[in-house]
């Protein structure tokens, strides 16, 4: 049996099955919603499973789409990209010097070898992205050092697919996610100061959103602009 149910604005493709539990899943590329419910399970029951997770099901649709936008890009002329939360053109230019990404006249220009591939290309951004957390990191982690009476003893950056850093505690390693170049500064602030407080808490407990309260009231608002930037 499959019957269709609207929750918010999204829509979500329900099949009642011989199984035992509910099942909820969204897919790439689109994020179409599924849910797999019992014969025996009411839609009432179905639809209020559906709302409970709602918030859950936004934001995985919304990293599908970004994955699904990011794997469009081709790093030509004209091509919008982010950097800081601000959407530049990009203005791809040859060169036999030395290949960078800079930002001049409001746009973001790329200088790469003539006859360069899409994977070529998409390197030397990657790589001015990289340079640009690299400069950033280093004074927010001295700042909420201070603040935390914490250190971090290695931290790096690298393109990461589901999360925006990592912390192990025992070692006091941070992992940044390179894709938190192309958004606003807050954001880059908001993960170093999560990730540090991992130093302070391991898990996602009450004590750690406790702690964020209390050291980035704001949290909250900055969590869902990184989850819901569109591009
Ligand atoms: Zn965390």
């Amino acid at each position: 049996m499959v019957s269709n149910l609207l929750v918010d604005d999204v829509q979500i493709e329900v099949r009642k099955k011989k199984i035992k539990n509910l099942y909820l899943s969204v897919h790439p590329p689109e994020g179409s919603v599924k849910i797999s419910a019992p014969l025996t399970m009411s839609d009432e029951a179905i639809w209020e499973f559906a709302v409970a997770k709602l918030a859950w099901i936004k934001k995985q649709q919304a990293k599908l789409q970004r994955q699904a936008k990011q794997a469009q890009k081709e790093y030509v002329s004209g091509e919008s990209h982010f950097f800081q939360g601000k959407r530049y053109l990009l203005q791809v230019v040859e060169t036999k010097k030395k290949q960078k990404a800079e930002i001049k006249e409001g746009k973001i220009y790329l200088y790469v070898r003539q006859g360069s591939t899409k994977e070529q290309r998409e390197k030397v951004m990657r790589e001015w992205y990289r340079s640009q957390l690299k400069k950033q990191i280093p004074p927010l982690l001295a700042k909420w050092e201070q603040r935390l009476g914490r250190k971090v003893n290695f931290w790096g950056v690298k393109l990461m697919k589901t999360k925006w850093g990592s912390c192990n505690p025992g070692a006091k390693r941070i992992w940044f996610n390179l894709e938190l170049a192309k958004h606003s500064f807050r954001c880059l602030e908001y993960i170093v100061v999560h990730e540090m407080v991992h130093l302070l808490e391991r898990h996602h407990n009450q004590r750690f959103y406790a702690y964020l309260d209390k050291l980035f009231p704001n949290w909250k608002e900055i969590r869902a602009e990184l989850n819901g930037l569109q591009w």
